[in-house]
């Protein structure tokens, strides 16, 4: 299974800004990019066909939407769809962030109907999931994963391709804040989303990756990606300079 390295650029960049952080990402890593990594940019939409196109032409870069709505097309004022992403280059779809729970206010209930119409409407997805400080706290982290996940996983065909869906587990406590879960954290979390996901996809979900999230930096990734159950990262801050991001992906 190759590890997924992804870069969040949430509402940063221009197109231009965009298209040149994506060229240079291609320049510092492509020729080095080992067989077993793969690299995936959510960009904004405006900037999402030109940074497709810049890495369109290596094996093993993609780039996907950072949202969408559960419609093809319609009347939904400023909503865009995932056939629209597709056709701007998109192969990939973000569901669950915690800035999408937390700041815009989706439910597990949209963000299942999402994660199930973005498979079915052709995009491979990765749906993220994370507890906040105060569940930690109150030693509720397995209960807010497994619900996220179940809920999050609820419409999705049990016989999916296992490498059209991938879990983030992005601790809501380490996003953007310099903290990054220990490694004990990280394994337990993931351990459990394994648990799970094989409870729903049996021995598919050996093939499912999971990503984690949270303050990723240069310096932390390869102790992060050597940890059981970790299938690559998921990074925000780190992966807005095309030098950062891409010692992340080679890490
Ligand atoms: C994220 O936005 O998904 C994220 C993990 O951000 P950061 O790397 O900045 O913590």
């Amino acid at each position: 299974m190759k590890k997924l390295m992804a870069a969040n650029w949430k509402m940063y960049k221009t197109w231009d800004e965009a298209k040149s952080t994506a060229e240079e990402l291609v320049k510092l890593t492509a020729a080095k990019l080992p067989d077993d990594r793969e690299v995936l940019v959510f960009p904004s939409f405006t900037a999402l066909r030109g940074v497709a196109q810049a890495l369109a032409w290596q094996a093993g870069f993609s780039a996907g939407g950072q949202d969408y709505y559960i419609e093809e097309e319609g009347a939904f004022t400023g909503e865009i769809s995932p056939k629209m992403l597709k056709d701007a280059g998109a192969a990939y779809g973000l569901t669950g962030h915690s800035e999408r729970r937390h700041i815009l206010g989706e439910d597990d209930e949209y963000i299942g109907q999402k994660t199930a119409y973005g498979l079915a409407s052709g995009l491979k997805v990765v749906l993220c999931v994370g507890e906040k400080i105060e569940d930690r706290k109150n030693d509720m982290v397995e209960d807010v994963l497994e619900r996220q996940i179940r809920m999050g996983l609820k419409n999705v065909p049990t016989d999916i391709a296992p490498d059209r869906l991938s879990i983030a587990y992005e601790p809501v406590w380490a996003i953007g804040t310099g903290e990054v879960a220990g490694p004990e954290e990280i394994s337990a979390a993931h351990g459990f989303v394994r648990k799970i996901l094989f409870s729903i996809f049996g021995d598919n979900a050996n093939e499912m990756r999971i990503l984690y999230g949270g303050s990723v930096k240069p310096d932390n990734c390869a102790e992060i990606i050597a940890l059981d159950n970790v299938d690559g990262v998921l990074v925000g801050g780190a992966s807005l300079e095309g030098e950062s991001f891409s010692k992340i992906v080679l890490a």
